[in-house]
């Protein structure tokens, strides 16, 4: 039994037949954890799934990963106190060019940590984090 986990184009080799030169690979998990990255022959070969399916359990993964991803990072302290900083600085009349990057620097680098970690937890980019 897999779990389908994505679609990753960086992964271009496949786990099962060696395959490599594809264009991207699915993610899968099995059941004790290990993740494997198969094409697309071999992935509907291994679940059992259509093509088809398989595309659309791999996106509605993704998916749910981002939704989880981007839940976590909307309430991080990080995020508050950026938010926070930025609205201060607005109010002192500085809203915009490197006046306002500068003011809202450190808080502004620790927000995007936090992001990049979060993202990296879910399996993710920090730019597909929706907030
Ligand atoms: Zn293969």
């Amino acid at each position: 039994m897999f779990t389908i986990l994505g679609y990753e184009e960086a992964v271009n080799s496949c786990d099962c037949c060696g395959k490599s030169e594809l264009k991207g690979t699915f993610a899968v998990q099995r059941e004790n954890g290990d993740i494997l990255y198969f094409g697309s022959v071999c992935v509907t070969r291994h679940t059992g799934k259509p093509a088809k399916q398989v595309r659309a359990e791999a996106c509605a993964a993704v998916e749910e990963r981002i939704r989880m991803a981007t839940a976590e990072y909307v309430d991080c302290p990080e995020r508050v106190a950026v938010e926070a900083k930025r609205e201060q600085t607005r109010l002192q009349g500085i809203s915009v060019g490197v006046a306002f990057r500068n003011a809202t620097k450190a808080e502004s680098d620790a927000d995007n940590q936090t992001r990049a970690l979060i993202a990296a937890k879910f399996g993710l980019k920090p730019y597909q984090i929706r907030a």
